[in-house]
């Protein structure tokens, strides 16, 4: 099959992407603003192709300052999409540790000490201390909290609204198209296969998908965005690449629950020092908990998952969550490299977008 503009993935960059794309392909009168180069006289054929079944997938709960969903819907109300809600208070705390299963340095066991010994005087509770200052990168006020999944269902009903971009779910790519040092499209993955690859019922192959320009958003490690890398290789001295793990449940806060939604809270120092954590409030008492694992933090013992369990039990967080329910858990990578992993952007028939273009700034966020 032949269009103007195939897309891997469909997250966050790629809904940003396709939305701005959608209000420059036609005029105000409907004429194509640009003309289609494999069907004359039509706008460009835009195709985007998403490996999970559904386009409301994702990571679910974040945070958000909201400045580049600003740019795209400007005047948007977090009242109009599910489970979103504005940020309405925020606490930087940081962990003691209740229990002694940490890795502490003699420096940070002396701290915890004089904070223990001085808690009368200082806003401690629950073995946290909350800081008296939020630094600037962590700062999310007159931002949004958002579920990913939703949200980017929202924004993929409005792009596929007026007809001009498809998007397809359930679609995984398998590569890219490589001709002669120029991508030429994608191919897709074969469905209908057993665990082998062998044909199964339903067996059908891959179909190839010609485009003059493939947009690779397909996230911190995908598959595309990796080939392309072997390809055509980095950029001098970017070559470096680091992942943390993110670990996250969302939980359905018990009733009585004091937590208002648009409540915000960030932690450092527990389960281990080098580890930060999270706990967002949506509405309908619905909450997202997880840490980050760092990519410098080197523990062959313990898991992302042993750090969650423990991290949800610290007595700060464990008095809200305790008699809730979990609905669901998951982790997912997260690219730590900014610049020092930034990929060429754009290349010969190629660009590249989202966490695996580098552009993830872990340090100030969205
Ligand atoms: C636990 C956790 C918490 C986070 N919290 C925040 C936060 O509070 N605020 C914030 O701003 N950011 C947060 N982030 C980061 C944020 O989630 C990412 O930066 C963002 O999702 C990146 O968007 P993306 O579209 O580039 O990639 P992704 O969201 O990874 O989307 C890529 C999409 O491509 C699809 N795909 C991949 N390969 C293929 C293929 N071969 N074929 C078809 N489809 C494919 C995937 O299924 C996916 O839907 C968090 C991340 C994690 C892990």
């Amino acid at each position: 099959m032949d269009v103007d503009i195939v897309c891997v993935g469909f997250g966050p960059a790629a809904g940003g992407f396709l939305t701005t794309l959608s209000r420059h392909l036609v005029k105000e009168d409907g004429a194509p603003a640009v003309e289609s180069g494999v069907m004359p006289g039509l706008p460009p054929q835009v195709v985007c192709y998403e490996r999970a079944d559904g386009i409301g997938f994702g990571v679910s709960g974040v945070v958000t300052r909201a400045r580049g969903i600003r740019a795209s819907f400007p005047g948007i109300d977090p009242s109009q999409i599910p489970m979103a809600a504005p940020v309405t208070s925020e606490k930087v705390l940081y962990l003691l540790d209740p229990v002694g299963a940490s890795r502490r340095s003699v420096a940070l066991r002396l701290a915890d000490r004089l904070i223990r010994a001085l808690h009368p005087l200082l806003p401690f509770e629950r073995d946290a201390l909350e800081l008296p200052y939020i630094p600037p990168f962590l700062r999310k006020h007159g931002g949004m909290l958002l579920s990913v999944g939703q949200f980017n269902q929202w924004v993929g009903e409005r792009i596929m609204t007026d007809g001009l971009i498809q998007i397809w779910p359930g679609t995984p790519v398998g590569s890219a198209l490589i001709e002669d040092g120029w991508v030429k499209g994608v191919r897709l993955l074969d469905q209908g296969v057993d665990k082998q690859g062998n044909p199964d019922a339903g067996y059908m192959p891959g179909m190839d998908i010609r485009a003059a320009l493939t947009v690779i958003a397909d996230g911190p490690v995908g598959a595309v965005g990796r080939q392309i890398d072997e390809q055509f290789g980095m950029p001098p001295g970017h070559e470096q690449r680091d992942w943390a793990v993110g670990m996250k449940m969302v939980v359905q806060l018990p009733e009585g629950c004091a937590l208002r939604p648009g409540t915000v809270l960030h932690t450092f120092g527990y389960p281990e020092p080098e580890i930060f954590g999270f706990l967002y409030v949506y509405p309908d008492r619905t909450a997202s908990v997880g840490i980050f694992v760092p990519s410098w933090f080197q523990n062959p013992v313990r898991t992302s998952y042993r750090y969650l369990q423990h991290f949800v039990l610290h007595p700060y967080l464990w008095r809200h969550l305790e008699g809730g329910t979990m609905l669901s858990w998951g982790a997912k990578t997260l690219q730590e490299s900014g610049r020092r992993g930034e990929p060429y952007l754009a290349g010969n028939g190629y660009a590249r977008i989202g966490e695996g273009s580098g552009s993830t700034n872990v340090l100030t966020g969205s």
